[in-house]
Formats: structure tokens, sequence, C-alpha cells
């Protein structure tokens, strides 16, 4: 799973904790997850961090939130992975030409080590086409939401796409819950 515009509200950078909402659907989606027995792993590039528009602490106190929340709920996240680099823009250590920064697969390959993740066999759920890119590059399959970007990106960047998302939901609910309908039958 993405996070911003999948998980949390799209608000553009999330330069302070208290910018970072979570749609009231998504610990329903990641409690479907929990259920099904798959894991539950958030993906994310938060860039921002190498841009020099909001320090590291604040990545770690967002992802300490996003846990609580989850928690809080009764949900489970397995792994959160993050990319907070970027190529071209800003300091050491983080202005780096990565491997993890979506859609390259390093975050995934991560997944794959660290929790044993199938990818093969796993979906990405996120609102833009660099996550369907994604799924793709480990030849998982991608799912666009309708969320964030995604409304945008499906209605004018979509019709240009060689190949369409393998599913297009209204919210990370949905998607969770087609998807593993989908993996029952
Ligand atoms: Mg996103
Ligand atoms: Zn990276």
């Amino acid at each position: 799973m993405d996070r911003d515009g999948t998980l949390s509200h799209e608000v553009g950078y999330v330069n302070h904790p208290s910018r970072f909402r979570l749609y009231p659907w998504t610990v329903a989606a990641v409690r479907a997850v929990n259920s099904a027995g798959w894991l539950a792993v958030v993906v994310t590039n938060q860039a921002g961090v190498a841009r020099g528009y909001f320090p590291r602490s604040v990545f770690e106190e967002v992802q300490k939130r996003l846990n609580d929340e989850v928690a809080e709920g009764g949900g489970r996240l397995d792994g959160v992975y993050a990319c907070l680099h970027h190529p071209e823009v800003g300091l050491a250590p983080y202005r780096v030409d990565c491997d993890c920064r979506k859609p390259r697969p390093g975050l995934l390959r991560r997944a794959e080590a660290e929790l044993g993740a199938d990818l093969k066999r796993s979906w990405v759920v996120g609102d833009r086409h660099g996550d369907l890119q994604l799924a793709w590059n480990v030849g998982a399959r991608g799912a666009l939401v309708k969320t964030g970007y995604g409304l945008g990106e499906l209605t004018y960047l979509a019709p240009g796409w060689a190949r369409p998302p393998d599913l297009v939901a209204e919210n990370l609910l949905e998607a969770v819950e087609r998807i593993l309908s989908r993996e029952a039958s």
C-alpha cells in the first residue's frame, strides 16, 4: 500500500505531523488484509526529507502516528518502508540515485527479504501510475484507487498508459475487498 492519497489524505508534503490524516476506511482495510493472512506493507516515497522541506524526525513522527492509529483500531502493519531520497535535489546522504525510490523496486525487495513477501502473488495499491509501475516491475499486480491523485490520473492520463491498472477501486477498502475476493475464488 502506498501512503499519501491511499492510506491518508493527499495534502502535498506532510511537513508537520498535524497534516497527516488517515481516511476513515483505512483501518478497516488493514484489518481485512490482516484477517486474510496477507502481509500489510506500506511503501512510500518521502523525498521532502532529501529536499530539506522537513527533517527526518517529522517523517518518523508520522510513521509512529500511522502505526499507532492502525493499532488503536485493531489493525497491524507488518512493514512500513520509505524512500527518503532524491536523485538530483538536496544534500547527502539523501541526495542519491537510490534503488528504492518508487517505481524502482528496492522497498518491495526489502519486504521480500525481511518479511518473506511473495511479490509475484502480491498487489500494490496506490493512487499514482508510479505505484502501478512498481507492481509491474516485480511481477506483482497493481490496483489504482480514485482517492488522492487517482481520479485525475485515471481521467486524464490513464488513456495514454501502455498497460491499464489490473483493478480500479473507489478507495483502499474497496480495493482490498475486491482483491481478496478475487484471490479467494
Ligand atoms: Mg500516493
Ligand atoms: Zn530511496
